[in-house]
């Protein structure tokens, strides 16, 4: 039987985010039974894109701060550290997407220090079904202990982002793009690549940030959404599972935890999972919206098909004129070479992104990198009319 904490926050509060998180914690079995004295913790935040922290695209530096005062409580060395797809090979810009999401005022307050997990990096063995050998950052594996910070939030391609998917940020930069290339084929595939990555880089602990959700068209475009809950456990796949059952969002809709739970990796089925802590139905959500991308039924489709419906029904990158800076990051981001920067129409002189739609494979990963959100991921014109007629 597993164990997962759940504990009702309601709001960023410091005083009462450390009692949710430290009532969390004590629910299961207290910090001090994963942290010793003297030890390196990473923590491992969702730090997605330079977004402030109330737009719920990041965790919450209330919630990194909390579990970090434990562990320097405990005597740990605490280091912070993730790799946004594409500010984290940077320097001067991931050090401003830490001040801009908190992480840079939590690390001076606490003394703890920010890394980057870009590089260096390892090939570790996964022991995975699709990738035997995967590059993983070399902090996230001299670590002794890594405690996963994920946020609850909706994703265009899994339909979900919680614990699991998080640890797919251990994968450096633009290497997470490559591996997206790699497992374009529908998001089955995609989701045993996370299963792989997840595999490779296990956290020891999982602290979630679901006091502010995202809901819509997450991981970086949907609404704040206010769930009131902190979750802990040291199975990462339970506590997805949990998170999921709280917004209402089904296990059979969630490759990665299923195929996750199916490797042993951790249990999802809420019949084997005790929950300690706050009633789950209490603070059930019953009107969490789903990512508009999710239930297109294109997953399975054949190629040929696949080619021919994709421009209008499967949703798919456009750039927003008035929006795009021609910063050039989406194009970076882009394994496929999708993304291009073109004269913009009677205007020579300045540039606009566009997406090659023959080339695209729908991964999203330059929406995840624009950090001006020129890239709005819809359906074709008749897709998108089919959709509002539906409604
Ligand atoms: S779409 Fe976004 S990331 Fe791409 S060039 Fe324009 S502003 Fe930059
Ligand atoms: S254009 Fe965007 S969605 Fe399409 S393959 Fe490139 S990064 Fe992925």
């Amino acid at each position: 039987m597993s164990r997962v904490a759940l504990f009702a926050c309601v709001n960023y509060e410091p005083e009462e985010v450390r009692r949710a998180v430290s009532e969390a914690l004590a629910a299961i079995g207290g910090l001090a039974s994963f942290v010793r004295e003297g030890q390196t913790v990473l923590l491992k935040p969702n730090l997605l894109s330079s977004k402030a922290p109330e737009l719920a695209v990041t965790t919450h530096p209330a919630i990194v701060e909390a579990v970090a005062l434990e562990a320097v409580k405990l005597g740990a060395k605490v280091v912070i550290g993730d790799s946004p797809p594409y500010q984290g090979q940077n320097p001067r810009r991931y050090e401003s997407l830490c001040q801009v999401t908190g992480m840079r005022e939590v690390a001076d307050r606490v003394g703890a220090e920010i890394v980057s997990l870009d590089h260096p990096q390892r090939e570790v063995e996964t022991g995975g079904k699709l990738f035997k050998k995967l590059p993983v950052s070399a902090a996230v594996l001299d670590a002794d202990v890594v405690i996963n910070l994920p946020k609850l939030k909706t994703h265009g391609l899994t339909g979900f982002t919680g614990a699991v998917k998080n640890m797919f940020g251990c994968v450096p930069g633009l290497k997470k793009s490559q591996l997206h290339l790699q497992a374009r084929e529908g998001r089955e595939v995609f989701s045993e690549m996370l299963v792989d990555v997840f595999a490779a880089c296990k956290p020891t602990l999982n602290v979630m940030d679901a006091v502010v959700a995202m809901e819509g068209p997450g991981p970086s475009k949907g609404r704040p959404k206010q769930v009131g809950a902190i979750l802990a456990s040291a199975d990462a796949v339970s506590l997805d599972s949990v998170a999921r059952e709280l917004i209402g969002f089904s296990l059979s809709s969630i490759a990665h935890i299923r195929l996750a739970a199916e490797r042993g990796l951790g249990e999802a089925g809420l019949g084997h999972i005790e929950i300690v802590g706050s009633d789950l139905d209490t603070l059930r959500v019953h009107d969490f919206s789903p990512s508009p991308t999710i239930g297109s039924g294109f997953a399975g489709m054949p190629a040929p098909l696949y080619k021919i419906v994709k421009n209008q029904f499967v949703p798919m990158p456009r750039v927003i004129a008035d929006k795009c800076v021609a910063c050039g990051d989406c194009i970076k981001v882009c394994a496929i070479g999708a993304m291009e920067l073109v004269p913009r129409h009677n205007e020579n002189s300045r540039k606009i992104a566009r997406a090659d739609l023959k080339k695209c494979i729908a991964c999203y990963c330059c929406d995840e990198a624009c950090a001006y959100d020129a890239i709005s991921v819809r359906k074709g014109w008749l897709g998108e009319s089919l959709r509002r007629t539906r409604r």
